[in-house]
């Protein structure tokens, strides 16, 4: 039967991706957290901008200018000076907010070409609901603070230019809470616990194994 081994030759035949021809690299997994702002697979960890000394101190004048603009706000008298006053206060605000924001978007920006510059056939990614982490009173402000809505864009802008296949796990791909080593659940695992430790007697950083998960993700979506 010539014609039948021809045919199933053809069918099982896989075309070329276009996409993954010039990372001969291994895949990486990227877990992004609010401790550090990304933990790579491959051991490397970026820290949280937010937690520098840089930042903490552009923090702390802002508060003090936001509580002066408070001040000349409540004071009564009106004159043209006092508006003058408050003008000029605010302006002060706004500019300290920019410039902590230029600040996250360079450590965004550096962060991200830094990891797509190890050349990974892929890289997989959380499918993060940051719409409902900000939903959580005590996580809102740090969840903003850390841009992960704009890690996840640029890091999809530079894969596409690079030709490196972008992996969304599936929203319920319990990476943090799967055992990278045996691959059973640790249901009882809290925010708090930044080491893992399963029955089995694998003991690794939380977020690494959790990004060693993200790497041998087999359920996902292309970006
Ligand atoms: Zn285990």
């Amino acid at each position: 039967m010539k014609a039948g081994r021809y045919y199933s030759s053809v069918v099982v035949e896989i075309p070329d991706s276009p996409s993954v021809k010039n990372n001969e690299n291994e895949g990486i997994g990227i877990d992004l957290g609010l401790k550090d702002l990304a933990i790579v697979s491959d051991g490397k960890a970026y820290k949280n901008i937010n937690k520098s000394a840089k930042i903490k101190k552009l923090e702390k004048r802002l508060r003090r200018e936001q509580r002066s603009l408070s001040r000349k706000l409540e004071n009564t008298k009106k004159g043209e000076s006092t508006q003058k006053n408050i003008q000029k206060q605010k302006l002060k605000v706004q500019k300290l907010h920019q410039r902590m924001d230029n600040i996250r978007t360079d450590y965004i920006n550096k962060t991200v070409s830094e990891i797509v510059k190890t050349k990974p056939s892929y890289i997989t990614v959380e499918d993060l609901n940051v719409t409902r982490m900000m939903k959580n009173k005590h996580l809102s402000k740090a969840v903003a603070s850390q841009k992960f809505y704009e890690f996840r864009v640029k890091l999809e802008a530079k894969c596409k230019e690079r030709g490196i296949e972008l992996r969304i796990a599936d929203r319920w791909y319990p990476s943090s809470k799967m055992c990278h080593c045996c691959g059973s659940i640790k249901k009882d695992l809290k925010l708090s616990d930044r080491v893992f430790r399963c029955q089995c007697g694998y003991v690794e950083n939380r977020d690494l194994n959790a990004s060693l998960n993200l790497r041998d993700a087999t359920t996902y979506s292309i970006a």
